[in-house]
């Protein structure tokens, strides 16, 4: 057995020129010059769904065009190995429910036949998220360094599950958090850096869509353009409340009968409880004709999340919490106006009442959307602010600036890397 490898397709680093913070393209080449031809691999659990595979089909590409031998491959698993990594996820996210000693060997074995797969030698592996964590264990040997990438909330872990990864987090040689709240308290971590993720402005679920080609787009999922639409983007998942954001829309439509609700939300491989979770929102939606429940399995992709996102007179996301929330970045990018938990690196991102809103309860969900309807205009000068916050902050280029600046320093090339990355390291 082979791990596959995605197909990345071609990006071009020049592309971004005209839209990349001054300095920063200069930075790029000075960093990528010591770099020329290093092997990198990207492991992780999926190449569908969710925002570890939405960085990667941009940032992979693009540290191929700066020189690096990058790649990426998804590790091997099946439903049961992936039940116990949805639960490592919860738990890490502060869910209560615990491994067990059965759980635990198969979250084990699947790791161990992993790493006997792992073909060639690296100069860096890129573990990201817990799923391949222990991949390390049984293949320490196939790269010079080896990298944790955690893209979760780890601000208030399931203790338990965490003690449980920590002797194979132990064995890395750098890990890298969105944010400083989440990086583990525990003896024998390796040095901890923090960067938020990015997204990548030129790839279709963020390139300019004119309101016509939105509208036309949306008419065809049977949305009624002429009428606002509050729309959700995410996956099925407890952590992203689509049951509150249910509610919140119907607080909304006692002012606003005209308002539409659209949930979009794809379903990842590696989420079998994402069904479950699915058929609950279906369920709480009781049949209104102006609930419009979608995911992939109604074609929806990247160009339509964009007219969904573009056409809306609102995005929310509610969520409960959210390790960054790639959402949101998307939601400012198109300069539209969003309500989004309090929760997080959405914290990051948005500045409560400056350019969107912060909520923590259906009910001040449903007042921030209201405002937002109440006043487009001025609503759209908010999310114009978050434009450019997240030109400056939140774009790829941006992230492989830090992810150079790190291999730099593991190579021992003398990166000021406290000056480079985005933030600067703990420990
Ligand atoms: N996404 C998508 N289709 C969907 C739902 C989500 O393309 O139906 C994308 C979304 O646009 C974003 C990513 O998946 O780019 C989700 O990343 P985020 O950080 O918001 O959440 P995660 O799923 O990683 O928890």
């Amino acid at each position: 057995m082979q791990l596959q490898q995605v197909n990345v397709g071609t990006k071009l680093l020049a592309d971004y020129a005209s839209l990349a913070r001054y300095g920063l393209m200069d930075q790029i080449r000075a960093l990528a010059e010591p770099l020329q031809g290093k092997r990198v691999l990207h492991l992780s659990a999926t190449a569908f769904g969710g925002g570890v595979a939405e960085i990667l089909y941009t940032l992979v590409p693009l540290m191929r065009d700066a020189g690096l031998d990058a790649e990426w491959r998804v590790i091997y698993g099946q439903d049961e190995f992936f039940d116990v990594t949805k639960t490592i996820h919860n738990a890490l996210q502060g869910d209560s429910t615990g491994l067990s000693d059965e759980q635990q060997e198969t979250f084990r074995r699947y790791n161990r036949l992993n790493a006997e797969a792992l073909e060639g030698t690296y100069d860096a592996v890129i573990v990201h998220d817990p799923q391949p964590a222990a991949v390390i264990e049984h293949a320490r040997g196939s790269a010079t360094h080896w990298i944790w990438r955690c893209h979760i909330d780890l601000s208030e872990p399931n203790r338990s599950v965490l003690d449980f990864l920590l002797p194979w987090l132990g064995r890395y040689d750098a890990t890298v958090f969105h944010r400083r709240q989440y990086v583990p308290s525990g003896n024998g971590l390796p040095a901890a850096y923090i960067w938020p993720p990015a997204i990548d402005p030129l790839a279709p679920k963020n390139m300019a869509l004119s309101a016509e080609d939105a509208a036309y787009i949306l008419n065809q999922f049977g949305i009624d353009v002429e009428r606002p639409l509050v729309t959700q983007v995410s996956r099925f998942d407890p952590w992203k409340d689509p049951l509150g954001v249910i509610e919140a829309w119907r607080i909304v439509r006692r002012s606003y009968p005209q308002v539409q609700l659209a949930l979009v939300g794809s379903m990842a491989h590696d989420d079998p409880e994402g069904w479950e979770y699915y058929n609950r929102t279906v369920s709480a939606a009781d049949g209104d004709p102006d609930i419009f429940i979608l995911s992939n399995l109604n074609n929806v992709g990247s160009v339509e999340v964009n007219a969904f996102q573009v056409h809306s007179s609102a995005l929310l996301q509610k969520s409960v919490r959210e390790g960054f929330g790639l959402t949101v970045t998307e939601a400012l990018w198109k300069a539209r106006p969003i309500a989004a938990g309090r929760v997080g690196g959405i914290v990051d991102q948005i500045q409560d009442g400056e350019t969107g809103y912060l909520v923590e309860s259906v009910e001040e969900c449903a007042t921030a959307t209201e405002r937002i309807l109440d006043d487009p205009q001025h609503a759209r000068s908010m999310a114009l602010k978050g434009k450019e916050f997240v030109r400056r902050s939140f774009l790829t280029p941006r992230l492989l600036r830090d992810w150079l600046a790190l291999f730099n320093e593991l190579s021992g090339n003398g990166a000021a890397v406290d000056e480079l990355v985005t933030s600067l390291r703990v420990g």
